[in-house]
């Protein structure tokens, strides 16, 4: 029987095992929940050759791939592991049995993996596979701004949220998930945060402890275009939806959720739930995913893409793996301070 994503997310270890490929003709159904037009027959043919393709090398370069959430359909077909970022940097921590992992997702995550993997090759299929998010601060203007809040707070400690670069996690106290932000912070030992670099995450937090929270004033900028405007009318076309929203969103879209939840966390509330009509408000892939693991309930999107999600396709991981390329480096001391607030993150919000 062939693997779902739910069977892999649920596995402890990421598996050298997964090479089972798929016909173009079962390709073509299990996609057909998404779009039908899209998902051409010639489509799901040159899919599933690549697919084979990419299962082939996967297994000849002992290569297992993690993906994010919100990656593209056809590239679940090849991932080990799908999760969101907290997820993802578990198991690449727990990987093991590979000597290459290729990272479908972005530039951040890739290098969380090689952070906790200096000895394996860390593959990212496409460098411009960046973020809007982790691109809103830097090490140096972090250095600044903390050196400066220190002279007011000094008890002042730095939280980042994983996306950010290694060299602003290295300047971190520790690292948090949308998942554990809240937990992270009121478990660290200061009043005094320094939340970077999301505002719409930092605000969210700030209605989850008594502690105070500067916030950066990064943010993404998929999650930020979307408006209670948009939710409002998806409410009165559908009567008795379900809002599940998630912490990167603007606070007046929170305001308006039923839940607010990370990634991972909405694909088991959906799942749970005994309501069978959701407005996902997040980047598409996720509700994608839902579209494809409960075709029995009901999701409505709020359409926005990750452009950068979006930059990672068949075509890069079978180039990732054909040319081991592109690798992802990091110098000794930032993957070594990053790795310190990433394990202080696994330790505050496991
Ligand atoms: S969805 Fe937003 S936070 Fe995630 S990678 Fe894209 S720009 Fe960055």
């Amino acid at each position: 029987m062939e693997a779902t994503s739910a069977d892999r997310e649920s596995e402890d270890q990421p598996v050298m095992e997964g090479y089972e490929t798929i016909s173009a003709g079962a390709l073509r159904e299990k996609l057909a929940p998404l779009d039908r037009e899209s998902y051409t027959a010639e489509l799901c043919e040159r899919f599933a050759d690549k697919i084979a393709r990419i299962m082939r090398l996967k297994r000849e370069r002992r290569a297992i791939v993690l993906a994010h959430n919100y990656q593209r359909p056809e590239i679940f077909e090849v991932a080990d592991f799908i999760g969101d970022s907290f997820e993802l940097a578990r198991k690449a921590r727990e990987v093991r049995d590979a000597d290459t992992i290729v990272f479908c997702g972005v530039h951040f995550m890739a290098e969380t993996a090689k952070v906790f993997n200096p000895e394996r090759s860390v593959l990212l299929p496409d460098l411009r596979a960046g973020c809007s998010l982790a691109d809103s601060v830097t090490a140096e203007a972090l250095a600044d701004r903390a050196e400066e809040l220190r002279k007011v707070y000094p008890d002042l400690k730095i939280v980042s949220y994983v996306n950010c670069t290694a060299d602003v996690k290295a300047l971190s106290d520790a690292c948090c998930t949308s998942a554990n932000a809240a937990k992270v912070v009121n478990a660290i030992d200061s009043g005094n945060i320094l939340f970077v670099p999301d505002q719409n995450l930092a605000n969210y937090v700030q209605t989850q402890t008594a502690k105070r929270i500067i916030s950066w004033d990064g943010n993404c900028y998929v999650h930020h275009q979307i408006t209670p405007e948009e939710v409002a009318r998806a409410r009165a076309a559908v009567p008795g939806i379900v809002v599940i929203a998630h912490p990167e969103c603007r606070k007046d879209v929170i305001a308006m959720a039923d839940a607010v939840l990370s990634t991972s966390a909405m694909m088991r509330y959906a799942k749970e739930s005994p309501a069978d009509k959701f407005l996902i408000v997040t980047e598409c892939g996720l509700s994608d995913r839902l579209l494809l693991e409960v075709p029995e309930k009901h999701f409505y999107k709020s359409c926005k893409l990750c452009r950068y999600m979006k930059m990672i396709t068949l075509d890069g991981v079978l180039d990732a793996l054909e040319n081991l390329r592109y690798a992802i480096e990091l110098p000794d001391e930032v993957r070594a301070g990053a790795r310190r607030a990433l394990e202080r993150m696994l330790e505050l919000g496991a």
